[in-house]
This record gives C-alpha cells, structure tokens and sequence, in this order.
C-alpha cells in the first residue's frame, strides 16, 4: 500500500497558533487517488488552470465559524514526481490565504471573497513570481 510522507507546519503569525498537516506522496497518480477519497467533489482528475491535472492541493478544514478557527486548518498534499519551488509555493499560498481569512478578515469582511474565489490566482501568481527568482538567483550563484 502506498502511503504519503507526513509533516506539520505550525504558525502563529496571525497571533493565533495554527497547524498544517503536509502529506507528500510518493507520485501524483496515488497522491490524486488519495484526495478522491478524502474529498470526493474536488474533481481530482480533471485539468486545472495550468492545464494539468493538479500536482498539489491545499483542502481547508471546515465546519466553523471562521472567527472561531480551530488550531488545525488544513492539509497541503504534495508528491515526490511533481515537487518543485512553484508547486509548493502556490499550496502554502493557499494555506496562507486560508488562515489569513480566518483570523484577519473574519466570516462577516467583504474581503473574504477576494480571498476565497480569486484564491486560484493569487496562488499562481505567488508560485510564477518565486520561481522565476529562485531561478534567477539559483543562476546566478547567490542561492546556494
Ligand atoms: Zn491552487
């Protein structure tokens, strides 16, 4: 049986403590299969804004009233065949965006849908913009 490679990530700088778990599985075939168990509506295997099929995905907790978030908020999955700088920024992104909408914004901000439905491309965005500069920097021998 496959099974992913697990991690948590613990922050508290929304002056909240928060935890992420991170599972990363070994290829994005198991990875995908996994999610459709987890959250089956999540349409795993259709094509995303990239033209793939995901290579990572960031699925929140729920069930609460987002002023009143519990500590564990959430799961970024990532596997070993599609792990890149992009990939992993954009699920942290979405981690990020998630906790910032809790504890800063609150159920009732009208600034909560900027954060949820354009979510997608603030996370792309991110992901292009810190790729493009480990690259350059990677290159250029400053990042070693
Ligand atoms: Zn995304």
């Amino acid at each position: 049986v496959t099974a992913p490679n697990v991690g948590q990530l613990t922050s508290e700088w929304t002056g909240a403590k928060h935890t992420f778990e991170v599972q990363v599985w070994p290829d994005r075939a198991s990875m995908l299969e996994h999610l459709d168990v987890v959250f089956p509506d999540g349409g795993w295997f259709e094509v995303n804004e990239a033209g793939e099929r995901p290579a990572g995905a960031f699925v929140n907790a729920a069930g609460f009233m987002s002023n009143e978030a519990p500590e564990a908020l959430g799961t970024i999955y990532l596997n070993e065949e599609w792990l890149d700088i992009e990939i992993i920024v954009h699920e942290v992104a979405h981690a990020a965006m998630f906790v910032y909408g809790c504890d800063l914004l609150g159920v009732y901000s009208r600034a909560m849908v900027h954060i949820s439905s354009t979510n997608e491309t603030f996370a792309y965005l991110i992901g292009d913009l810190v790729a493009q500069l480990g690259t350059w920097l990677y290159d250029a021998g400053m990042y070693r």
